[in-house]
């Protein structure tokens, strides 16, 4: 009832020399079992777009300004990745948060924004190392995710990241049963939150997914896929994920 999903956040890595990563992607899974999605800077949205030919990859922005035009420079609207080629757009990612200063507010203004356009926006949530540690990772997710997925949020228009913050990059992941906690707890207050199209919306896990961990990962109920940062950038790192995507796809298939 949920697609799985493998998305790739390339962040702020790759030029247009970075596209031969993903011809090889695209060679490796010319008939993907799960839906795939890449993410990379917005300056190669449209090359990847068209790379993609008739492949049914998806192209993602990494994130995009709540309002459709205006003098906001240096950003970029929801629609103006649309246009580029984008289906899907990441929002409220934990570099974004710290970076820039983004609160749960302004992710949901994003996501309302990536709706309006047409797209699929993918929340991005999960709590620091000290609100873990203080116990408090449950009432941060639970907050951000009320505050940061907007009215109107389906499993059509609507992907959830639970990324722990220290888990992104530095090569810790949470145990299985920390992460089947977290998401269990996302998906009863996704309900909650939007009623039955609860039900619909994928819940990824994200924070140091690789070829080595990612069948333990898939294996955790309502863990519909992952958003994958370093990963992302070779084929040859994201292909194996993919591929214990497509593994776990098949064994829960009727
Ligand atoms: C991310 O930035 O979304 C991410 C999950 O990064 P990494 O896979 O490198 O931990």
């Amino acid at each position: 009832m949920r697609r799985r999903l493998a998305a790739g956040n390339w962040k702020m890595n790759g030029t247009s020399a970075s596209l031969s990563e993903v011809d090889a992607l695209l060679d490796a899974h010319p008939a993907p079992g799960v839906e795939m999605v890449l993410c990379p800077p917005a300056t190669l949205i449209a090359a990847l777009a068209a790379r993609r030919g008739r492949h049914p990859l998806g192209v993602g922005g990494q994130d995009c300004h709540p309002e459709p035009s205006g003098a906001h420079t240096g950003d970029i609207a929801a629609e103006m990745l649309r246009d580029a080629g984008a289906g899907f757009v990441i929002v409220g990612h934990s570099e974004r948060r710290a970076d820039h200063g983004e609160d749960d507010a302004l992710v949901a203004a994003k996501a309302r924004a990536a709706h309006r356009a047409g797209m699929v926006a993918i929340v991005c949530l999960g709590e620091t190392l000290e609100e873990r540690e203080e116990g408090r990772t449950l009432e941060v997710v639970g907050r951000q995710l009320d505050a940061s997925v907007p009215d109107g949020a389906t499993g059509g228009n609507t992907v959830i990241a639970y990324e722990p913050v220290w888990a992104i990059g530095t090569g810790r992941v949470p145990t299985t049963d920390q992460i089947a906690e977290v998401h269990g707890f996302l998906r009863d207050r996704l309900s909650a939150r939007i009623g039955a199209q609860g039900a619909f919306v994928r819940l990824l896990y994200g924070g140091s997914v690789k070829g080595s961990n990612a069948a333990e990962i898939f294996a955790v109920p309502d863990v519909d896929g992952a958003l994958v940062g370093g990963a992302s950038l070779k084929a040859a790192d994201f292909s194996p994920i993919v591929a214990a995507l497509e593994e776990a796809a098949a064994r829960e298939a009727p």
